[in-house]
């Protein structure tokens, strides 16, 4: 089984790297962080290390900004429900974008729903961008706090945070971003972003799945969403999955090593790619949702919408032939449910039903290209038949 795998974004294979850097966190260093044994202080060290290795990945200050969670979605749940619980007596209004990942948007609508808080959903341009005035005239007395993603899961766009987090600075709001997909693929420090907090999940850039960190500017404080022990400076409580960490820590370290020429081969692939799908133009009306591609798009990413065809189908056509992309709208017992970033896009029905995510890796290449257009050519035609157009 020869999978050429085009999901990503979805989630990355563990490096080696990582496994053997996690191994003895299973066995010999199995201690408790937590205990005050010999074999304990020497496991919280290995904690504190990893700490400073992703306080140095994200710019970080301080190790201490630093906090660890169970994923990505743990980490914006504590980000958007920690802040609105601590500053909450400031008041009650929070911004954020259309696009977010439903970790962002349901915690938003929790907030909403149980704790009376208001949220303003920013609506985004039809490649995504959130625009900066548009944020300003949503500050409010009462706003405590704006989460506005640093790159898009679906369609790829690189929203301007640098300036967004400096509208909030200047109105002394918080400012939360989601890099979940930036991370490891793009070169950023919470320091030039200005940001106050920020997510990040290792599984996202070859490192374990379930775990994730939270950076936390000094200073900001924050509700925990576990009730429990003292752990992570009393903000999450519950023990640490050290050896994810430790996993999540090395793969940090060998992307952030790394970063530069991953880019530029991602970049270069996705130019290949977006060459070789224009040869299907005579087929099929294609279009790029998302940003042009460049410095506003991650370089991973493309979003195609193929107009008149089925996404599930393609997709299901694709998983034939052993290669994997995700749809871009889910198809639920015959009534289509279109994606909120594509709905948010305002792209027509006719293109958001055929919309299918690639997201790349350095592990594809150029012949994993050429393979999937020369199946997509045979699958355009044979749906075509079908649908007699
Ligand atoms: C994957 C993802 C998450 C969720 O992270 P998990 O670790 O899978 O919980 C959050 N935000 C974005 C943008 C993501 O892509």
């Amino acid at each position: 089984m020869n999978e050429i795998y085009f999901d990503s974004a979805a989630t990355t294979p563990v490096r080696k790297e990582v496994v053997a850097a996690m191994q003895p966190f299973y066995n010999e260093l199995f201690a408790n962080p937590a205990s005050s044994h010999l074999a304990g202080q020497s496991a919280a060290g290995k904690l504190e290390d990893a700490r400073e290795k992703i306080a140095d990945f994200l710019g970080a200050a301080k190790a201490e900004e630093i906090v660890f969670t169970a994923g990505g979605t743990e980490a914006d749940n504590l980000a958007l429900k920690g802040v609105a619980l601590a500053y909450q007596n400031q008041g009650k209004h929070i911004i954020t974008s259309a696009i977010e990942h439903h970790a962002v948007l349901n915690s938003c609508k929790f907030l909403e729903k149980y704790l009376g808080f208001e949220v303003t959903y920013l609506p985004v341009d039809k490649n995504g961008f959130v625009s900066p005035a548009d944020l300003k005239s949503a500050i409010r007395a009462d706003t405590i706090l704006i989460s506005i993603m640093l790159a898009n899961n679906e369609i790829g766009t690189i929203q301007p945070i640098q300036r967004l987090a400096d509208l909030a600075s200047q109105a002394n709001v918080l400012f939360h971003t989601d890099a979940v997909q930036a991370a490891g693929q793009l070169n950023f420090s919470v320091k030039e972003l200005g940001v106050d907090l920020l997510t990040i999940a290792g599984h996202k850039f070859n490192g374990p799945k379930g775990v994730g960190a939270l950076y936390v500017r000094k200073g900001i404080k924050l509700v925990p969403q576990m009730s429990g022990g003292s752990q992570e400076r009393k903000r999450r409580a519950g023990t640490v999955n050290l050896p994810a960490v430790i996993g999540m820590a090395k793969a940090a370290e060998l992307v952030q090593n790394e970063l530069t020429a991953k880019i530029n081969y991602l970049t270069e692939l996705n130019q290949y790619f977006l060459a070789e799908i224009e040869k299907l133009a005579d087929l099929a009306e294609i279009k790029l949702n998302g940003p042009e591609p460049g410095i506003n798009r991650l370089p991973a990413n493309i979003n195609l919408s193929f107009k008149d065809l089925a996404g599930e189908a393609i997709l299901f056509n694709l998983s034939l032939k052993n290669i994997a992309a995700a749809a871009g709208s889910a198809c639920a017992s015959g009534s289509l449910s279109m994606s909120h970033v594509l709905e948010a896009i305002n792209l027509e029905s006719v293109f958001a039903e055929g919309t299918i995510r690639f997201s790349l890796s350095i592990n594809n290449n150029k012949k994993d290209i050429d393979f999937l257009v020369e199946e997509l050519t045979t699958i355009i035609k044979r749906l075509k038949n079908l649908n007699n157009i």
